[in-house]
């Protein structure tokens, strides 16, 4: 396996050369374009990896699926749901339009900022503080990493640029979507997306999402059944931005992308997988990660359809 992966890193670097390192956000430019790498975790717990597979990037948009499940697990879905969709919006992930045109002003999904900053909202605490610690150990029991912490550079970036996302936010106050200090809720989300990780970190969630919740390597339940599935369908339906139905269609693989250049996917009971190319496409993606992702799954028959 190990070369096979080599070799599907060998054959999708020159796809680094297409498309953008994230500016937006000024700290991310300093990716190195040229930069692929690639874990695998299947279900007996080995490990294969290839190319930059150890650089250390910031989760971003990843984190969304993850803070879902907390959010999940602490609240009645009921309220969860009330406040945010189950639909894919087909707008950019940042899109603040369908936040004024949908009936019911609610965000179409967590996977978008908007309907993230939602889930944020819902982690539990008694300070901030305490909402962060949680977060954090829940991220590092997921991917079975105490190192796991935040790029500070990066929060620092973003919470001093991020404008749009302070918009979304306080428009999701003022209809009654988020309660609570919104400069609290944004700080906790620019930590979130700033959680620095590596493609085995995103190969141990995948396979731990994978194995519906249960921990490949403790045999713990670390999220229930309900939500593990729940997340890898939402992973399906609006994982990969605006991009997620021809995703569905090339690869065919619960996945999360995020603008850090990383992406996870958790192919059920079989493997995870994490993949690092920090050139993205307009859409947010990273294009020689999909490419990797594409083969694979054309190689090792993983399409779940
Ligand atoms: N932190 C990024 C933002 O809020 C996350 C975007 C992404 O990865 O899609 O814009």
């Amino acid at each position: 396996m190990n070369n096979l992966l080599k070799q599907v890193i060998d054959e999708n670097k020159k796809y680094t050369n297409y498309g953008q390192v994230a500016s937006y956000i000024p700290e991310l430019k300093n990716a190195k374009r040229s930069d692929l790498g690639i874990c695998i975790i299947d279900n007996n717990n080995k490990i294969y990896t290839a190319g930059n597979y150890n650089t250390k990037f910031t989760i971003q948009s990843i984190s969304k699926p993850i803070v879902l499940a907390m959010a999940l697990m602490d609240n009645d879905w009921t309220s969860v749901f009330s406040k945010v969709g189950m639909e894919p919006s087909g707008d950019p992930f940042n899109s603040i339009m369908k936040l004024e045109t949908n009936d019911t002003k609610k965000p179409s999904n967590p996977m978008i900022n908007a309907g993230a900053i939602v889930t944020t909202s819902l982690i539990k605490g008694n300070s901030l503080e305490e909402k962060e610690e949680r977060m954090l150990q829940f991220f590092r029991r997921l991917a079975n990493n105490d190192s796991i912490g935040i790029n500070y550079e990066v929060y620092k970036s973003e919470k001093l640029t991020g404008d749009r996302n302070r918009a979304m936010a306080y428009l999701l106050k003022n209809d009654g979507f988020i309660n609570g200090d919104v400069e609290e809720i944004l700080d906790l989300y620019f930590k979130q997306c700033s959680i620095e990780i590596d493609c085995v970190d995103l190969a141990r969630i995948g396979i731990n999402l994978a194995m519906y919740g249960v921990d490949i390597e403790s045999k713990e339940r670390l999220i229930s059944e309900k939500v593990s599935r729940m997340i890898k369908t939402f992973m399906v339906t609006c994982g990969m931005y605006d991009a997620s139905g021809e995703f569905a269609i090339r690869v065919g693989i619960p996945a999360k992308s995020g603008v850090g250049g990383g992406v996870m996917a958790s192919v059920p009971e079989k493997m995870g997988i994490g993949v690092y190319g920090p050139a993205l496409d307009k859409k947010g993606n990273s294009i020689a990660g999909i490419k990797v992702l594409e083969d694979l799954s054309e190689k090792l028959e993983l399409n779940i359809f």
